[in-house]
Order: C-alpha cells, then sequence, then structure tokens
C-alpha cells in the first residue's frame, strides 16, 4: 500500500460538543472519541497533519476577554487563536499519543503554532461573514450591536457575533511542518486557521486583527506541503442540497463543477459549509486528489469509502 500525505480537518464543534458545557474533562472525552480514524492513518504509515478548528475554545476566550475586563486587557484575536492552538494541540497530542501507546504505535506527536499569512487589503476586512463567540438570544442583539459588534444570525442556530475573515495565502511555518512529518511525526498545525499575519516587504511579520477560515486554511497548507488527500471532519456525514428542507438531498459523491453549480445556487452557507466545499474546491484546482467530507464517527469508513462525500476533479 502506498503511503501518503493526508491532511485531516477537525471541526471545532467535534471537541466541544453542541449542547455540554465544555468541561476540560468533556473536551478531552471527545478528542479521544474523535482520534480513532486518524490512529489508523498513522498505524498504516500515512503521513498525517492534523489541523483544527476553535470557534467555541476561542468562544469560551472571548467571554473571559468580557468578564475579566475590569482587571486585565483583553487579548486580541491573534493571541486567542494562539492561545487555542496550544491548549488544543496539547489536547490533541496527548490523546493521540496514549492512543498510539494503546495500539503499540511508536510515534511521535507535534503541535507547532502556526501563522498564515493574509492581505490586511483583503474584501472581507470590510465585510466580516465569519461567526465567533456564543450564540445571544435575539433581545441581546441590539445592546451588542451598540458596543460596535456585527451581528448575524446563524440560520436556525441563534444570533452570534461576526468578524472579517480574509483568504490565507501562505503558511509561514510550511516548510517545517513538510520536515517534521518526513521526520516520521504527525504534525498539528494550523489551529483555529493559524494566527492572521500580514507579510511587510521585508518579510517581517505583524498580527492582523482577524479570523482564518480554518478549512481554507487546511486546503491551503495540504497544497503547500504536497499532501494527497484532505479529510474534513465536521457535524454531519455527508454534504447535502437543500440542506434541513424537505427535499434534502445528500451527496456520496461530487465533482468540482458540481460543487460550483450548487455553491452558486447558496447552497453552502459562508459561516458553515460554503468554506468547506469552496476549500475542497480550491484544494483539487491547484493539485490535489481527492477530498472527502464527513463526521467524526464516520471517519474510518469514509476513508474505505463507505461513508461520506467524496470531491473529486
Ligand atoms: P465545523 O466546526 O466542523 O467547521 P461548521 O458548523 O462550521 O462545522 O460547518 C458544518 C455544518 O454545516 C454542519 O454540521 C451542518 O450543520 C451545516 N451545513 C450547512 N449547510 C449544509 C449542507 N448543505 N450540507 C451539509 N451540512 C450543512
Ligand atoms: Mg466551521
Amino acid at each position: 500500500m502506498s503511503r501518503k500525505t493526508i491532511v485531516v480537518a477537525l471541526g471545532g464543534n467535534a471537541i466541544i460538543e453542541e449542547g455540554t458545557k465544555g468541561t476540560i474533562e468533556e473536551q478531552f472525552e471527545n478528542t479521544r472519541k474523535s482520534l480513532g480514524a486518524i490512529v489508523g492513518m498513522v498505524r498504516e504509515g500515512h503521513k498525517v497533519v492534523l489541523t483544527h478548528g476553535n470557534g467555541p475554545q476561542a468562544g469560551v476566550h472571548l467571554i473571559r476577554n468580557e468578564a475579566a475586563a475590569a482587571q486585565v486587557p483583553p487579548s486580541p484575536l491573534g493571541v486567542i487563536v494562539a492561545d487555542t492552538q496550544g491548549s488544543m494541540g496539547y489536547m490533541i497530542a496527548q490523546c493521540l499519543t496514549n492512543a498510539l501507546i494503546k495500539e503499540g504505535v511508536s510515534k511521535g506527536v507535534v503541535t507547532v503554532v502556526t501563522q498564515v499569512v493574509v492581505d490586511p487589503e483583503d474584501p472581507s476586512m470590510k465585510n466580516p461573514t465569519k461567526y465567533v463567540g456564543p450564540f445571544y438570544r435575539p433581545d441581546d442583539v441590539e445592546g451588542l450591536k451598540a458596543r460596535g459588534w456585527i451581528m448575524k444570525e446563524d440560520p436556525g442556530r441563534g444570533w452570534r457575533r461576526v468578524v472579517a475573515s480574509p483568504m490565507p495565502l501562505d503558511v509561514v511555518e510550511k516548510q517545517t511542518i513538510k520536515d517534521l512529518i518526513d521526520d516520521g511525526l504527525v504534525v498539528i498545525a494550523v489551529g483555529g486557521g493559524g494566527v492572521p499575519v500580514k507579510r511587510a516587504s521585508d518579510g517581517s511579520l505583524s498580527g492582523v486583527d482577524a479570523v482564518i477560515d480554518k478549512d481554507r486554511a487546511s486546503a491551503l497548507l495540504a497544497n503547500l506541503i504536497d499532501a494527497d488527500e484532505l479529510l474534513i471532519l465536521t457535524g454531519v456525514d455527508r454534504v447535502a442540497v437543500n440542506y434541513k428542507k424537505p427535499d434534502e438531498k445528500w451527496f456520496d459523491r461530487m465533482t468540482v463543477a458540481e460543487c460550483e453549480k450548487y455553491q452558486a445556487e447558496n447552497q453552502f452557507p459562508k459561516g458553515s459549509m460554503g468554506p468547506k466545499i469552496e476549500a475542497a474546491c480550491d484544494f483539487i484546482r491547484r493539485g490535489g486528489e481527492k477530498v472527502i467530507i464527513t463526521s467524526m464517527e464516520n471517519a474510518s469508513a469514509s476513508v474505505d469509502g463507505k461513508a461520506g462525500t467524496l470531491i473529486t476533479a
């Protein structure tokens, strides 16, 4: 069997489950549950890079910012992303290490705090669409808007703050990540989409107040390290059109052209499925072979072609 390079993107909601408090114990438990498929890939000798969302975890930091505002200065979004890369990287690395030990697989796991280059003039800076932080009741919305926040309804879920989500252009640590997987390590990278930074003409870096979509960042990283596959693990088993409508239709396979057609019909919302489909198509257009979108539970089955939505050229 040929060894592949696989980028696996874990959804933020996979680790703090919707409707739970998100205690550290729950997060460890969910992380453990999420990693079964990854242990299998590592055991088979594939080079694996894990990426992860941080929506709920960054939301916790944003609540802390508000609650502690009188005592400590609030952290900007970039520092919150770096914090969650460290804390979630620690949880994922420890859970994966323990799972590998149990299977008798000796393999190092390392987390890379990752910076991702964006254009500070990206059009999204003026038109924020990325949901961050907790859900609010409709009654709270006017008061939050008065703070200068932009609030939008996440269809079927509730009201949330939205922030800019510029396109990722480069991954600062890409060569390090490639060297680490070539050296036989499992790497956790671009957590939360990476810390957004801009690059000056002399090459120096500085933070940008925004967040980067983790699926887009994962797809870019996958191309930059010449990955064969991108596996996006999220809250649904497959991709649908007419999602949550009576004429809902689920797909086992989709081509890039079909994705584009349904994208043009607004079948995939900007804050959730939209960036996954875009990321999938971008990865394939830039030379990637295949993308699978599925749930944690079906990750192993999807690798064998028995679950999920497979997207190819
Ligand atoms: P993650 O944390 O994994 O990034 P998101 O909530 O951002 O998860 O996006 C995945 C969610 O998008 C799914 O769990 C599902 O509720 C929603 N979704 C929206 N449109 C669709 C669609 N057309 N097909 C499948 N799921 C969809
Ligand atoms: Mg998402």
